[in-house]
């Protein structure tokens, strides 16, 4: 059995070589469970850690589809069933072509810690396809996703495994996907979260990843007596999480500056307002246009492509108080973490998941600032997921101020999570430990009481 961080790290390294992503996912969370595991000799003798790095279950398959010129094409489809001691496994899929076993291993580890922190009852998985949606018609996008869910369908149920979206799968994606499985298995159940409103969708869930993570920065900022009133904004990304982000940041009174997509992004020192973010909707969700078009609309706009070879991300360079990564993971390098602190932003919450390497997390950490970690601030969107598969089993929908009062009451509980295990654990104030702590001990429990499995 390993009698360090260290040696069992090496010993996850070497069973799952070339994995780069799941190791520091895992390295981070052992780091903050070393002193539970003092505290808790059970834990070690039960092998927690040992099982809980280990997925019950990783499916791969082969995705054959034809494209627009009548070529056969083929990807590859993953499915990761890391954790069901507290729920059937639940978490997104993406498509986009980094997708490989590390990445979406690395996600389905997050997932279960964050799905704990939610209270809702959800084990942890993800999954996904190398197949790239972009510059695809309507019609490929449609071939992919049904030649997915014609295997996807029968690893999945809604008291088994109820998938949803993430980077490359919105609502376009859930609903050829849903078509398609409601087509082989004959039945109108909830297998997937994300659904349209008309077909058992529920409010808010497109807005609640976004929402939350603002919820989550407002709930930190509380503890200093401070608001986002007035506050200038950093975001990455355009997508889903992004706008959003932007959204409520604007409901609370904050100014949002910068947005991106992977060939650049702009900074309107004038701020995103409501009519431009209405644009960049409209840009992204249905023109499916690049974020550069944005600075040959506004005149108040820069546009900076990205340069590949460039030791940082100029984005994260601008004067700010604020900052909500939301594009995708490492997007923030030790540099730029620095040139955070040094431009003078003081509050950073994750909405994508893990966007800031190791030793920017580090950096935060030491210099005290507002720091809400990934599987913290952004559980919101698989929190009213959850929501979405309650309303599912009642037949009912819930108004859009019942689950948004709802999603706003659950990220202050996960912030008072945070708060109390990282106080608890000695280390009061740093909600990286207070996260991955807090979303172990329920997880952990429950694995101690169904035995060895
Ligand atoms: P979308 O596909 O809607 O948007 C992703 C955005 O990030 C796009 O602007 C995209 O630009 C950009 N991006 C993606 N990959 C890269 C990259 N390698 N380099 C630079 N930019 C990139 O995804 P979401 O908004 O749903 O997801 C964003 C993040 O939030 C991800 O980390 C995801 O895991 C996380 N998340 C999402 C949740 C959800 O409910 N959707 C829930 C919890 C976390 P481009 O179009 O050029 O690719």
């Amino acid at each position: 059995m390993a009698q360090n961080v260290a040696q069992f790290m090496d010993e996850l390294k070497a069973k799952n070589p070339a994995e780069p992503e799941f190791h520091q996912a895992v390295e981070e969370v052992v780091e903050s469970l070393w002193p539970v595991l003092d505290k808790r000799p059970e834990y070690r003798s039960a092998k927690i850690l040992e099982r809980i790095v280990e997925p019950e279950r990783v499916i791969l398959f082969r995705v054959p589809w034809v494209d627009d010129n009548g070529d056969v094409q083929v990807n590859r489809g993953l499915r990761i069933e890391m954790n069901s001691a507290i729920g059937p496994y639940k978490g997104g899929l993406r498509f986009h072509p980094s997708v490989n076993l590390g990445i979406l291993k690395f996600l389905a580890f997050e997932q279960v810690f964050k799905n704990s922190l939610t209270t809702l009852p959800m084990g942890g998985g993800k999954g996904g396809s190398d197949f790239d949606p972009k510059g695809k018609s309507d019609r490929e996008v449609m071939a992919f996703c049904q030649s997915f869910m014609t295997e996807l369908n029968r690893h999945i149920g809604q008291f088994t495994d109820v998938p949803a979206g993430d980077i490359g799968v919105g609502g376009r994606e859930i609903g050829f996907l849903f078509g398609q499985y409601k087509k082989i298995k004959n039945e109108f159940v909830g297998v997937l979260t994300g659904k349209g409103l008309n077909w058992g969708g529920s409010l808010i869930r497109p807005e609640a990843t976004g929402y939350g993570a603002v919820y989550f920065s407002a709930n930190m900022l509380e503890t200093r007596g401070e608001t986002l009133e007035g506050k200038t904004c950093l975001v990455s990304g355009s997508g889903n999480v992004a706008q959003y982000t932007c959204e409520k940041l604007l409901d609370l009174g904050a100014k949002p500056v910068t947005l991106s997509d992977s060939s650049g992004y702009i900074y309107d020192e004038a701020g995103i307002d409501r009519e431009k973010l209405a644009y960049v909707m409209d840009l992204k969700n249905v023109r499916r246009g690049r974020i550069k078009e944005y600075a040959d609309k506004f005149s108040s706009a820069v546009y900076t492509p990205l340069e590949s070879g460039m030791d940082h991300n100029p984005l994260w360079n601008h004067k700010a108080d604020c900052a909500y990564p939301s594009a995708t993971q490492n997007e923030i390098n030790e540099k730029d973490a620095q040139n955070l602190l040094n431009n003078g932003v003081y509050v950073v919450s994750e909405g994508a998941n893990m966007p800031t390497v190791a030793e920017g997390v580090n950096l935060f950490i030491d210099a005290g600032i507002l720091y809400g970690p990934g599987k913290a601030a952004n559980a919101g969107g698989v929190a009213t997921s959850g929501l979405e598969m309650s309303q599912n089993s009642l037949r009912l929908s819930w108004t859009r101020e019942e689950v948004d009062q709802r999603l706003a009451g659950i990220m202050k509980a996960i912030h008072q999570t945070c708060v109390d295990a990282a106080e608890e654990f000695g280390t009061p104030g740093n909600y990286v430990n207070g996260a991955n702590i807090g979303g172990f001990l329920k997880v952990a429990d429950a694995m101690m009481d169904q035995g060895h499995w």
